[in-house]
């Protein structure tokens, strides 16, 4: 086993436990899956093509010497190894997936049967634009739901990710601050509540954080907040509805005071699934807001990207929204790429630079245009609707046997703490890897960091009432198996999994990236 936990031989060989009753180490028609290395062999081949004759190499010395390492598999071979392995991964097309704050939706297939057409699957950026204007009107189009949608009036479609879109909010409002001459306002008000990205953001722009602390309900505390105000402070962020599933009720007065005292409000938009079609966070009073097109607007996450995290501005901000944009001209749209551009179009942008090489991720915005199109403002409302439905259903049935972390209703995400595992040696950790073995993903743990062992659930509105019953009904009788004393089971789970508990803190800091050949072989 490595240490990311991948076998590195047959697992029969590693691990006696979990796959000790066949003489492969396969089980049913789940295959042990080794590394390509380890399954092929370096002098093997998996094509066979005939010495070319009579040609001469024309790399001189350069020509490789030794052997090139790779494992001698052929085609069926190579396939089949990322097909088992992906086989084993869980996905929103397998199954319920509750991941809270990351809002995990449903990808309607139209949305990829319009990304699949030619015209905007195979756009290539470096194309003469004259041949880009439908995907210009597309990037245009979405741009203008984004806006009404927020109620802004400008937007920065460049960003590749939602800690992009905060990079690209804090950056231009550091630019507008430095407009002002006011170079000492450095301070950043964040919630302790806050997803990790928000202070990563501020100190990455230089920036540093502030946290405030949160009341009672679960929201920003309103007096440690007024108290921290001053004129060295840049802004807040928020995020809103919060990362304790809950909305900030004081919303308006927060965007004020902040006002009040010099600095800008960022909106954190990641859970803007609650709320698209009820609240405009423009009418709010935000300044900058990003917008995951991979949660609110069902595009797909995939392995770290690719995502979209468009920034919506206030008028205070919208002449700093960084380059490239895509500019209305006489003869259709024109992306403006370089500072030297703006001024020419008479549009008084003042960049404060350039946040991609090219536009954006062209596949992203064509699906998330198509599902907000095939929705409709009416539909998009409800899926909102629906998303914090979802969730009140599951706080509502699991709270006689699980702990709510606040009183009240939710939003789109129900929050639970460990209190009601007290006393019955389960963590928040063994009771998520026993959900594994019941077939469920687990909810998102220890997050937020202000409450105790969290579990931070979030249906979203695609998933059925007979689907959520079934998920609840697991819950409770995990609940009632922790509590009646089957601590070991929970500290065993998941056995059911291809890989059983895997040491994550390692696998993160000492990742082995790198294979290296049994000692053996290599003194062959
Ligand atoms: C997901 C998330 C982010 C970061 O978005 P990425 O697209 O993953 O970079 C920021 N804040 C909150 C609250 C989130 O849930």
């Amino acid at each position: 086993m490595n240490t990311q936990g991948r076998p590195t031989r047959l697992a029969q060989d590693v691990d006696p436990g979990a796959y000790d009753d066949t003489l492969s180490g396969s089980r049913g028609l789940e295959q042990a899956e080794p590394l390509l290395f380890e399954r092929g062999s370096l002098d093997v081949t998996g094509v066979d093509l005939p010495e070319p004759k009579g040609t001469q190499s024309r790399l001189g010395n350069v020509e490789r010497k030794g052997v090139i390492g790779l494992p001698g598999l052929s085609e069926p071979e190579a396939m089949r190894h990322y097909v088992r392995l992906s086989r084993k991964n869980y996905a929103i097309d397998l199954g319920l997936y509750p991941l809270g704050s990351c809002t995990m939706k449903h990808n309607p297939r139209l949305n990829e049967k319009m990304a699949r057409l030619p015209g905007f699957a195979d756009v290539h950026p470096l194309q003469p634009e004259q041949t880009v204007q439908g995907a210009y009107k597309l990037i245009e189009e979405l741009a203008r739901w984004l806006m009404v949608l927020t109620g802004t009036p400008a937007v920065a479609m460049s960003p590749k990710a939602g800690a992009h879109g905060e990079l690209c909010g804090m950056l231009a409002i550091r630019a507008a601050l430095d407009a002002r001459g006011e170079k000492n306002r450095r301070r950043v008000l964040v919630p302790e509540s806050a997803h990790g990205t928000n202070p990563a953001t501020a100190v990455q722009c230089g920036f540093y954080c502030d946290a405030i602390p949160a009341d009672a309900t679960g929201r920003v505390d309103m007096e440690a907040f007024k108290a921290k105000l001053g004129d060295d402070v840049a802004g807040i962020m928020l995020t809103n509805p919060n990362t304790c599933g809950l909305f900030e009720r004081d919303i308006r007065e927060i965007a004020d005071l902040i006002h009040e005292a010099g600095g800008y409000f960022y909106c954190d938009g990641a859970n803007f699934n609650a709320i698209v079609g009820r609240v405009r966070p423009g009418d709010l009073g935000i300044d900058a807001m990003h917008i995951n097109l991979h949660k609110t607007f069902s595009t797909p996450h995939g392995g770290g990207g690719p995502g979209s995290g468009p920034t919506v501005f206030s008028e205070a901000l919208a002449p700093f929204a960084p380059l490239p944009f895509v500019v209305k001209t006489k003869d259709g749209a024109s992306l403006k790429m370089a500072e030297n551009e703006c001024d020419v179009d008479g549009t008084g942008a003042t960049p404060f630079g350039r946040m991609t090489a090219f536009h954006g991720q062209m596949g992203m915005f064509t699906r998330a245009l198509t599902y907000m199109m095939s929705h409709g403002s009416d539909g998009l409302k409800q899926a909102s609707e629906d998303a914090v439905l979802n969730a009140n259903y599951i706080l509502a049935s699991l709270k006689d046997v699980m702990t709510p972390a606040f009183e009240g209703t939710c939003m789109h995400e129900a929050l639970f703490d460990d209190r009601f595992l007290k006393d019955t040696g389960v963590t928040t950790l063994d009771f998520a890897k026993a959900m594994i073995d019941e077939g469920y993903h687990p909810m998102t743990m220890y997050f937020p960091l202000v409450v105790h062992g969290a579990m931070l659930i979030e249906p979203t509105e695609t998933e059925s009432k007979s689907g959520l019953d079934r998920f609840c009904d697991v819950l409770r009788g995990l609940t009632e198996a922790a509590k009646a004393g089957e601590a070991d089971r929970f500290r065993a789970a998941p056995v059911h999994a291809p890989m059983r508990r895997l040491d994550e803190t390692l696998a993160a800091r000492q990742p082995v990236l790198r294979w290296t050949p049994p000692v053996a072989d290599a003194a062959e």
